[in-house]
């Protein structure tokens, strides 16, 4: 027997199956782990498939033979190595550095094990165990040993030490005496587990009947796509709720992904109360040990539902009946380089070929997804009410312009003011959303306009409150300096301090309302293990009346006594310079407003901004998704912008500027001539240029961008994965690497 290996290293010369021949008596199987030879190496590699006969023209005394199997298990299942196959050849990327996806990192190289701990269990009759119990005449510790164990269960040394203090000794004799059995047992390390605080039975809404009535005979039928638009407070947890316990009652394994685990603690507990042990949650907190016991309860199959961020769409669940796809439009979704993918595309196709549901859920759909399920490829389910019956928030939009001219130079308008007054007063509580963490925006000479950058990035540094006294601090690349007292470049001493960060709001909300207590929610305040939930608690508690964040505080969070909701900045996403940034607005602004309103109290929201008139703000103050879907699909469709095109950009980085500026030159004259030799990809292409990004110098390099902008189709397809052998085969002493449709543009 052979066998074809993919090994474990990503190297252009290597990006090909390499044949093994098994030993005698070694059993192996697809998408087992094994040991091989490689040159004067050994490697990891992973068993694609199985041969009877070696290949032609290879003979079959020159064959390696494989060394062992890593596992006794195969840790890629067939159809995620099918998949893997597909999206290899799609992206064209390595079948070895897809196949990472695939097994969770810490098994590759043996640096995780299974834990095994020491099991012990009576070796006699109960009769027995009971008579050495009554010669005992001391009733010592063996006594206590033997009677915790009369009921025939094994217990780990951890357990007995809870009753019997240091046991080991008493332990060794009843081993010796063959009174009690010792072996070694694998344990899983368990993340813990969470209990529910609100064990509610809801009769469903009518709007959550409807949709479900729709999914449930999906799930029998094995084969569905959804796309479930919710308004914020429409119950769509609950949807997914029944839609998984019925895919379990099938005998069917779930996927759930959501943006990011931290910010869904509330939906992460529901299902954990609910689901049990049955349920495994991934995300990037779990130390390495919990994470590889977590993936081999559910490669086992002893959880057959997966909660987790983007990457848990490759958990191994077998037998798979369904995927939700939670808050579908967060960009966390998208990986854009190396392996590059969309979690939702790739929860559609595993999907499709597993015979499994697909469910993408958000209030405020991906214009890619709601356009797609416009043209039929989703089922559009729609619940445009909440599900207690409580109306979405009343949203009035403030001209900053006029409080400026009208003399108040606070961040907090006039009506944002007596609303905050109103709602202290009332004891409720608010929400207050500022863009951007730290206090101050960034730094300037007050002379002459420089303004204090970091010397990594070419990027403004951020003013940051600390309790050792202030600091600047890069978001980028984590550099600090000390605030400077003159100015480098003129020397100037008027040094000033511009635009609000989320620390300068709280500070602001502390001097108008002294005694208030707030939280604040950004990544300074909520990184380390639990974080957010730690930050959350005193709101969640009812200690705090004001939390102030980023836009962290805009996704998923349930608090029925939020009755106002004041975003203090709403241009700052809005001046992004992306094409996405409408979208992007209009999401931030509804899904916030959401937070507002969803108990008994009606809520209220206020959105300062210096430009009301914006059409996208208008549609956000409304709540109008249809609208502003229509009005943004038709801006797409006339500025050539996905989905009726694919942006995509070489981006070469390199610590010397000419360094950078060659490469960039060679590789667009390279991707120029391979346009030349390909008609068919030429008329696709729109426009094809280089030049500098938005942000020339980042983490210390030099930046250079090739932009291509083509029309959809299978040609650009082709021309991209052309382009991205070609860079693969280009030696440069740059870094080079290509993105498609990328998160960001900076
Ligand atoms: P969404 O994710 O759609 O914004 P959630 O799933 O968070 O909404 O639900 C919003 C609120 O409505 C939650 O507090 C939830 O407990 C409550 N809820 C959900 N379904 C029902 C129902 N059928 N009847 C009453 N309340 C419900
Ligand atoms: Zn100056
Ligand atoms: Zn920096």
């Amino acid at each position: 027997m052979f066998c074809q290996v993919i090994v474990d290293l990503i190297h252009d010369r290597v990006a090909k199956p390499y044949t093994y021949c098994i030993p005698d008596g070694m059993h192996l199987d697809a998408g087992q782990r094994v040991e091989v030879p490689f040159g004067s190496r050994k490697l990891e590699g992973i068993v694609l498939s199985l041969l009877s006969e070696a290949p032609d023209g290879l003979m079959p005394e020159k064959i390696r033979e494989v060394i062992g199997p890593l596992d006794d298990y195969p840790a890629v299942p067939a159809e995620l190595m099918e998949l893997a196959v597909d999206m290899a050849r799609e992206t064209h990327c390595p079948l070895a550095e897809m196949l990472r996806l695939m097994i969770p990192a810490e098994m590759r190289k043996g640096r995780i094990r299974a834990r095994t701990e020491r099991q012990f269990r009576l070796a006699v009759s109960e009769e027995k165990a009971l008579a050495f119990i009554d010669q005992d005449r001391r009733k010592g510790k063996r006594s206590l040993i033997i009677r915790m164990m009369l009921d025939g269960k094994e217990r780990s040394l951890r357990e007995i030490r809870e009753t019997v203090p240091n046991p080991e000794d008493a332990l060794r004799k009843l081993i010796s005496e063959g009174i009690v059995s010792e072996r070694m047992a694998e344990v899983l390390r368990s993340p813990g587990s969470e209990t529910d605080t609100s064990d509610h039975h809801f009769t469903l809404t009518s709007g959550q009947k409807e949709a479900l009535e729709e999914i449930l005979p999906a799930l029998h039928g094995n084969q569905g796509a959804f796309l479930l638009h919710g308004v914020t407070g429409s119950g769509k947890t609950e949807v997914f709720m029944a839609a998984v316990r019925e895919t379990l009652s099938l005998g069917k394994g779930a996927i759930i992904l959501v943006p990011e685990i931290a910010l869904t603690p509330q939906m992460v507990s529901w299902f954990r109360a609910k689901f049990g042990a049955s349920a495994a949650v991934i995300h990037s907190r779990l130390s390495a040990g919990e994470r590889y016991d977590e993936w081999r309860r559910i490669r086992r199959g002893e959880a057959r539902l997966v909660i987790g961020a983007r990457s848990a769409v490759f958990s191994p669940v077998s037998h798979l009946g369904l995927i939700v796809v939670d808050e579908e439009h967060e960009s966390t979704y998208i990986s854009d380089h190396r392996p590059r993918y969309d979690a939702r595309d790739v929860a559609e196709k595993r999907c499709h070929r597993e015979g499994a549901t697909l469910i993408l859920a958000s209030a405020t759909p991906s214009i890619l997804s709601f356009a797609r399920a416009r043209r039929g490829d989703f089922t559009l389910l729609e619940m445009p009410e909440r599900a207690n019956h409580s109306h979405l928030p009343a949203v009035s939009l403030i001209d900053m312009r006029r409080e400026l001219e009208e003399g108040n130079r606070s961040i907090f308008s006039r009506e944002l003011k007596s609303a905050m007054r109103a709602c202290i007063h009332h004891g409720e509580q608010m929400m207050l959303l500022m863009n951007r963490r730290g206090y101050h925006q960034f730094v300037s000479c007050r002379s002459c306009g420089t303004v204090i950058r970091c010397p990594h990035c070419d990027l403004s540094l951020t003013y940051h409150a600390l309790p050792m006294g202030g600091r600047l601090k890069c978001h980028y690349c984590g550099y600090e300096s000390l605030p400077p007292e003159n100015c480098p470049s003129c020397g100037s001493r008027y040094i000033k301090f511009f635009g609000a960060g989320t620390q300068q709001v709280e500070d602001e909300v502390h001097k108008l309302f002294p005694g208030v207590r707030t939280v604040r929610m950004d990544y300074d305040t909520t990184s380390g293990k639990d974080g957010h939930q730690k930050a959350l608690q005193p709101f969640r508690d009812g200690l705090a009346q004001v939390m102030i964040g980023t836009q962290m505080i805009a996704k998923g969070l349930d608090f029925p006594g939020v009755t106002l909701v004041g975003v203090i900045a709403a241009d700052m996403t809005l001046n992004l310079p992306d094409y996405r940034s409408r979208e992007r607005t209009f999401q931030l602004l509804t899904q916030v407003a959401g937070r507002a309103g969803r108990g008994q109290k009606s809520g209220r929201v206020i959105v300062q901004t210096y430009r009301p008139e914006d059409e996208t703000l208008t549609y956000a103050a409304r709540q109008d998704f249809r609208g502003f879907f229509e009005a943004e699909f038709l801006r797409r469709r006339h500025g050539l912008y996905p989905p009726f095109t694919v942006l995509s950009r070489v981006l070469i980085e390199s610590e010397k500027d000419e360094i950078a500026e060659q490469a960039a030159e060679y590789l667009e004259s390279e991707i120029r001539g391979l346009l030349l030799q390909h008609a068919e990809w030429q008329k696709k292409l729109l426009l094809i240029n280089r030049s500098v990004p938005s942000v020339a110098l980042l983490r210390g390099k030099n930046r250079r961008q090739i932009l291509m902008k083509l029309l959809q189709g299978t040609e650009s397809d082709e021309f991209i994965g052309a382009v991205t052998d070609l860079l693969e085969q280009t030696e440069t002493r740059a870094e080079v690497r290509l993105e498609v449709n990328p998160v960001n543009m900076i």
